[in-house]
């Protein structure tokens, strides 16, 4: 077959694939080990010199006409494949208290619930970023921040859940992610307050003999970040297959940048602020020992009342 018979092939596969199974099976069949482009070229070398730079270059584009059909191809799959979960699959699992209403909690819930009142109690708002009708989660944070500030002598101190979704192309479906954010602006806020913050918060909802490690990173312009891990529940931080090196993150954090403040008009001499965001899937695992992460997005019963001992037990304690 000559490269003009293959691009003919080609685009009559790319016209007939409807999914992103359809689009593997093709990357397989033009770019694998044997596939027919790299079959191409292997055959240079059989090439007479002076038609080498001219076949090398239709390869070239015979290959780059793949790959940017199969990347559009493959982000458009991927929409309508999340489009379609959103509205047909998970209507019944986990946003926080509202879409579990009888029977037992989902651990996602319980987390999210424990998180949820121990702030409340350090002072904390929640709100609901999906009530604000906009898109992106950058424009719900200035509208939450434009609305709220002013009114209560410029600080704030909000929570908001949030879901993110995650692409897995080896397995061919999206991960469904629960975060709980955190955002506070105020005069006099330091590094110290953000740590106490989250110490307090962890130690309330994981008990008071849970390790907490820090790990700060500093931006060469002097910013701060964080990661919080907590110690590993099932090996003594000894390492496992389910921690890294003892440890399992479950935050993350970082001082404002002076320019988010500037954007709100607001002296960065002045006001300091963070944000904090907790990873629930992660705290979930820790606190109810959950070996098997994927079993969180499962609704069986049997499933969800080992919790409601668990949280019995260490009522008790
Ligand atoms: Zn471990």
């Amino acid at each position: 077959m000559n490269i003009d018979e293959i691009k003919k092939e080609l685009e009559k596969d790319l016209t007939l694939a409807k999914n992103i199974e359809d689009l593997n099976n093709l990357k397989n069949k033009y770019l694998s080990k044997n596939g027919i482009i790299t079959v191409l070229y292997s055959n240079m070398k059989k090439i007479p010199k002076e038609e080498k730079k001219t076949f090398n270059l239709k390869i070239n584009h015979l290959k780059d006409y793949f790959n940017s059909n199969y990347e559009e191809m493959k982000e458009k799959f991927e929409k309508e494949l999340l489009a379609d979960k959103l509205e047909h699959e998970i209507i019944d699992i986990s946003l926080p208290s509202k879409k579990i209403k009888r029977g037992s909690k989902h651990p996602i819930t319980r987390v999210v619930e424990q998180l949820e009142d121990s702030l409340l109690s350090l002072g904390y708002t929640v709100f609901d970023l999906d009530e604000l009708n906009l898109n992106k989660e950058d424009e719900k944070i200035k509208s939450l921040v434009e609305d709220n500030i002013s009114i209560n002598k410029k600080s704030l101190q909000v929570i908001y859940p949030l879901e993110t979704y995650k692409y897995n192309e080896e397995k061919n479906k999206f991960s469904q992610n629960m975060q709980l954010e955190g955002l506070v602006i105020g005069k006099n806020i330091s590094l110290a307050d953000l740590k106490g913050t989250l110490e307090l918060t962890l130690k309330k909802v994981l008990g008071i003999k849970t390790k907490i490690r820090f790990r700060f990173n500093y931006s060469s312009l002097g910013q701060i970040a964080l990661d919080v891990d907590v110690n590993c529940f099932n090996c003594a931080t000894k390492g496992c297959s389910l921690c890294n090196n003892g440890f399992i993150k479950v935050a993350d954090a970082f001082m404002l940048y002076p320019s988010f403040l500037e954007n709100f008009n607001l002296d960065n001499k002045i006001y300091q602020g963070f944000r904090f965001n907790f990873l629930i899937d992660n705290l979930a695992i820790f606190k109810y020992e959950i070996k098997e992460d994927l079993r969180l997005y499962e609704n069986d019963v049997r499933f969800l009342k080992q919790f409601d001992r668990k949280d019995e037990e260490n009522e008790v304690k």
